[in-house]
């Protein structure tokens, strides 16, 4: 095959380890589905497993179609403990690399659903002329690294012992919020130490885990967890009601707003008329607190 077009796919396996190495050994190892495809990309690293002179199966136009005799196809990862926005932006990368390598334009990177309908790649047809935009950029040598959105899990690299990543500040912030801020004697940083790890593992262990479960390298579920809201954290402080009573200007009394609190104000009242004052001013203020 003399390769013409690129075609973008999403694997469309969530699946946390559903990474480029793992669809590699799917291949490798017979995968029982009749497929097959060039390159796999995730959040990390890309896989070739055809050479791009030979063709795959991948396009769902048969064996006369174009997208299977003259296209490179490219599997973008979608696995949940991976950061997909890197994923995604290593498939652009990679869609340039082999626009270069082969003299193809960016008029042929193309979704798979154009071969086939199929509405792939899901992730990315909602905004195919971004893709488009970032790999054109990346042919350029223009592209800007991709960005990690400040909430959602930021996959597994971001957590690496001795390395920055924004993330594991607002890691140890959620640490922290939920009750692990004894490890910290400094407060939350960038970089992923000992400290943020062995904080991490202990709130693994209160969720009911162990083994690997309390590695103390956060994946998905636990970066959700700790992104929750941690007991008591965000609940609006309870509200303090009472009636304040003030005779001629002074308080005079002050009740919690209870079943009783008019009977008192009418006692006070009462007490308050029954004095010689020709002119009595009574108040009675709400105070909400
Ligand atoms: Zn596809």
């Amino acid at each position: 095959m003399n390769p013409q077009y690129i075609t973008i796919h999403n694997t469309a396996n969530s699946s946390a380890g559903a990474d480029a190495e793992a669809h590699a050994r799917l291949l490798a190892g017979g995968n029982n589905r009749t497929a097959s495809w060039h390159y796999t990309v995730d959040d990390h690293e890309a896989w070739h497993h055809i050479p791009d002179n030979e063709n795959a199966w991948h396009a769902g136009d048969g064996g006369s179609g174009t997208g299977n005799r003259k296209s490179l196809s490219i599997e973008i990862c979608e696995n949940s403990d991976g950061n997909y926005a890197k994923a995604e932006d290593n498939g652009a990368w990679l869609a340039a690399y082999l626009m270069k390598k082969h003299g193809i334009p960016l008029s042929h990177v193309v979704p798979h659903q154009k071969w086939s309908g199929k509405h792939c790649p899901r992730k990315i047809l909602d905004h195919w002329s971004r893709f488009i935009a970032k790999v054109e950029a990346h042919y350029k040598g223009e592209a800007q690294p991709a960005e990690w959105d400040g909430k959602s899990f930021p996959g597994r690299a971001a957590f690496i012992i001795g390395q920055s990543h924004p993330a594991v500040t607002l890691l140890g912030k959620r640490l922290i919020a939920h009750g692990y801020g004894d490890y910290y004697e400094v407060g939350a940083g960038p970089t992923f130490s000992e400290v943020d790890r062995k904080a991490c593992a202990a709130f693994q262990r209160a969720q009911g885990w162990s083994g690997a479960g309390a590695d103390g390298y956060p994946g998905p579920v636990t970066w959700e967890r700790l992104m929750a809201s941690a007991p008591g954290e965000n609940e609006p402080e309870p509200k303090t009601e009472y009636h304040r009573v003030k005779v001629d200007g002074e308080q005079v009394a002050s009740f919690a707003k209870d079943d009783n609190v008019i009977d008192k104000v009418v006692e006070v009242v009462r007490e308050s008329l029954e004095s010689d004052n020709k002119e009595i001013k009574i108040e009675i203020e709400r105070v909400l607190l």
